[in-house]
């Protein structure tokens, strides 16, 4: 494992670390974790070098930090710079700090979380903030050796990326980025901004939810082509490793070969370390995903459970797959669509297995979205698509 500054704090974090909001989860029930199997994989990952576990009180409904607090029993907690975050959605007054704080210490079994953050800031979110004058809140929490770092979490533009950089003096930020998303969200320039300020730059969704690690047909031509034979995984977080300002990946990693091969990649990674010629793939790489990526859903589950039944991120999953693949392998896509339920009698109790269809519009997960999808429009076409047998092309314009 190689390890990296972490801003200007003197810790110095695992380039790879371990995101725990897709632990192993217990068959039919997605969001139920293997606690079992979740506790043995953590302490792999740890064992393997890793120093740096991410996690949140919505993750896994709840279940992600009563999981971490088992696993990081027996001499674990010791080695790891435990990172949660407190959830906007569900802070209504000042004092909602410290229970939820206290919560999770519990949950954790700890006395301290290393770095607590804000939960995915957007300004509506930020202003929450400062009117209930959160920050103090954390100064508060650090003083009392609570918490050692502060910092947020961030889905919103770049002004108000930049407005709530200046705002505080934050030891450490965590931000969406990857080679598909230098333009959106805090972007390229606000890394750097960030980074400047002597911040810990932290990546999630380095594999945007995992669809760089599905590449379509003329992504893996170009892969191929190259003379530096990676896999799609590693190109892209060998393109995050490369720059400087860049502390931690995080990956939701939920199986040993994940983190075997990420590991590895991690150990191979080295700051400024591409050829221009690697570089030149990688931006024929977004060219090519560009092409094919319709609906940019991470995956996060921050939208579900739908009232419908609708299986938010799937059906936009299988959407993507659809446009990124050819021949069989699209028309087996496609059966994976009609496997969901086309109506309220098929619903699984325990799974939620509805397709894009049973929608009924209530608009209530589109400001939980954090790339700002309008899901119900979205699941419109991706239901003329999957459902009216329409061309991809003719109604993703
Ligand atoms: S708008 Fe559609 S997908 Fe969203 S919560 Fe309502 S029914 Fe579910
Ligand atoms: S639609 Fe948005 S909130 Fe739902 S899983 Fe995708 S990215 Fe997350």
């Amino acid at each position: 494992m190689q390890y990296r500054q972490f801003g200007n704090t003197g810790f110095k974090a695992s380039a790879l670390g371990l995101g725990c909001m897709r632990l192993p989860t217990v068959k039919l029930l997605p969001q139920k974790i293997d606690t079992e199997k979740s506790i043995e994989l953590i302490r792999y990952s740890i064992d393997k070098g890793v120093n740096y576990l991410d996690t949140a009180w919505p993750y896994h409904f709840g279940g992600s930090e009563r999981v971490l607090g088992e696993a990081l029993k027996d001499g674990y907690r010791e080695k790891v710079h435990l990172v949660t975050k407190l959830f906007m959605p569900l802070v209504r007054k000042t004092e909602d700090f410290d229970s939820f704080l206290d919560k999770q210490l519990t949950k954790l079994q700890t006395d301290y979380i290393d770095t607590y953050l804000f939960h995915a800031l957007t300004k509506s979110y930020f202003d929450k903030v400062k009117n209930l004058k959160l920050i103090d809140k954390m100064v508060e929490a650090k003083d009392a050796g609570k918490i050692k770092y502060i910092g947020f979490s961030f889905h919103d533009t770049l002004p108000v990326f930049k407005e709530i950089v200046d705002y505080f003096n934050w030891d450490v930020v965590q931000i969406q980025y990857n080679y598909m998303d230098t333009g959106i969200q805090a972007t390229t320039e606000g890394l750097k901004y960030a980074a400047a300020k002597n911040m810990a730059i932290v990546i999630m969704e380095p594999l945007k939810g995992g669809q760089l690690a599905n590449p379509p047909k003329e992504a893996v031509k170009i892969m191929s082509q190259s003379p530096v034979k990676r896999s799609a995984v590693d190109w892209a977080l060998q393109y995050l490793w490369n720059m400087p300002e860049v502390s931690v990946v995080i990956s939701g990693m939920g199986n040993h070969k994940m983190i075997d091969e990420n590991c590895k990649s991690a150990q191979n990674s080295g700051i400024n370390s591409l050829s221009d010629n690697e570089l030149t793939t990688i931006d024929n790489l977004i060219e090519a995903f560009n092409k094919n990526i319709k609906i940019p859903c991470t995956s996060c589950q921050y939208c579900m459970n739908c009232p419908a039944g609708v299986n938010i991120p799937e059906n936009f999953a299988i959407l993507n797959n659809t446009a990124s693949k050819g021949g069989v392998f699209r028309w087996n896509i496609k059966r994976s669509y009609k496997k969901l339920a086309n109506n309220i009698s098929k619903l699984n109790d325990n799974k939620t297995n509805g397709n894009a269809s049973l929608c009924i519009s209530c608009n209530k997960c589109i400001p939980k979205c954090p790339q700002g999808i309008n899901i119900p429009e979205e699941l419109r076409k991706v239901h003329d698509v999957l459902g009216k047998g329409k061309k991809v092309e003719s109604v993703f314009i």
